[in-house]
């Protein structure tokens, strides 16, 4: 069942690549694996995803070290929200955070992932509260900011990208949850905005990611330029409630 999961998710990741113009390659599939145990998780790996997401630094240790194996040709995505005491495994247990939303933190991780040998930079990329809604962690920000608060987000973007052990590769959002994915689309469209935004003032970061796009908008997410979807319950069904 998770195979052919896969199989209609990575079609349907085609199809609105083609309809946006888009290259389908450039679109990587992240397997949220939150609640789901390593012999599952082996399921979507035999059916070639290399890329998973765990939102709980502690619940990713278990299932890495489980997975230990494997470790060489799997990507370990942090997307859910990292406490700062949580920083220093972190720094060393993931290929990327997609949930960077303080300098503080930042500069927490920065010198945790310095401390470790012969480790390149960790890629992240910055959270931000699109919708406005006060339940979503994130860099407070709205469609169409007003000058200051997007200058206060480009002094923190800066500050970030300055770090050494850290690379800044791109933003990451959620959007109000909705069975209407339609509904996503403007937050979606204002990451991509925000991030041409940020690439005017800052003209030497690349920021070619954007982490956009779960189980009930990733086709929209696609069509707005999202280059890592973050898919759960379209491959795995539904998970227990509270997760
Ligand atoms: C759980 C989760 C997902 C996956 O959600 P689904 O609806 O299961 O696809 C994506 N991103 C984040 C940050 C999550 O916490």
């Amino acid at each position: 069942m998770i195979i052919q999961n896969i199989r209609a998710i990575t079609e349907q990741i085609i199809a609105a690549a083609h309809h946006a113009n888009r290259n389908p390659s450039d679109i990587t599939l992240i397997a949220v694996t939150k609640t789901h145990p390593p012999d599952v998780i082996m399921q979507a790996v035999a059916a070639g995803l290399h890329h998973l997401g765990e939102n709980r630094v502690q619940e990713a240790d278990e299932k890495i070290t489980a997975l230990a194996a494997e470790r060489a040709r799997l990507r370990w995505h942090l997307i859910g929200h990292l406490q700062s005491n949580k920083a220093k495994r972190a720094a060393h247990l993931f290929d990327m955070i997609h949930s960077l939303d303080s300098v503080a933190l930042a500069e927490r991780l920065n010198r945790h992932r310095a401390a470790l040998e012969a480790v390149p930079p960790l890629p992240v990329l910055l959270q931000v509260n699109i919708s406005g809604e006060d339940t979503k962690e994130g860099f407070a920000m709205r469609p169409d900011p007003t000058s200051a608060r997007l200058d206060a987000f480009v002094q923190a973007v800066a500050a970030i990208a300055a770090l050494p052990a850290l690379d800044v590769q791109g933003l990451m959002t959620i959007a109000p949850y909705s069975d209407e994915p339609e509904q996503a689309r403007p937050v979606f469209a204002a990451l991509r905005t925000l991030r041409d935004q940020l690439r005017q003032h800052c003209p030497n970061l690349a920021l070619p990611h954007l982490s956009m796009g779960m189980t009930n908008d990733f086709t929209v997410a696609i069509e707005e330029g999202a280059t890592f979807v973050r898919v759960g319950r379209a491959i795995f069904g539904e998970r227990p409630p509270l997760h």
